[in-house]
């Protein structure tokens, strides 16, 4: 899939304009599997210079269509999934 990832999944949000994955393959953020590194880095390694990286993630993780898919902020399903422990943990102590 090739496009921009802010026609599907950041529209309507103002921020999205500034990303740095506009332009660039969606499929790069929604690899076929995350444990092809290589790809899964490419995709973080953008989202490591983008001004709206903080954004970026409080929307995924806000949004259960979003946190369960895709490279969001510079971070995979699996590493949100452990955020959210983390937090959970965090409000139980
Ligand atoms: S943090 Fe990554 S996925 Fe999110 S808007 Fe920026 S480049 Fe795109």
């Amino acid at each position: 899939m090739t496009g921009r990832k802010s026609e599907n999944d950041l529209l309507g949000r103002g921020w999205a304009s500034r990303a740095a994955c506009v332009g660039k393959p969606a499929g790069w953020w929604f690899p076929d599997s995350y444990s092809d590194v290589a790809k899964v880095h490419r995709a973080v390694a953008i989202c490591g210079d983008c001004v709206v990286r903080a954004q970026c993630l409080a929307y995924a993780m806000s949004d259960l269509s979003a946190r369960d898919y895709g490279i969001w902020g510079g971070t995979t399903p699996s590493q949100r999934e452990h955020l959210v422990h983390l937090i959970c943990r965090g409000y139980r102590s």
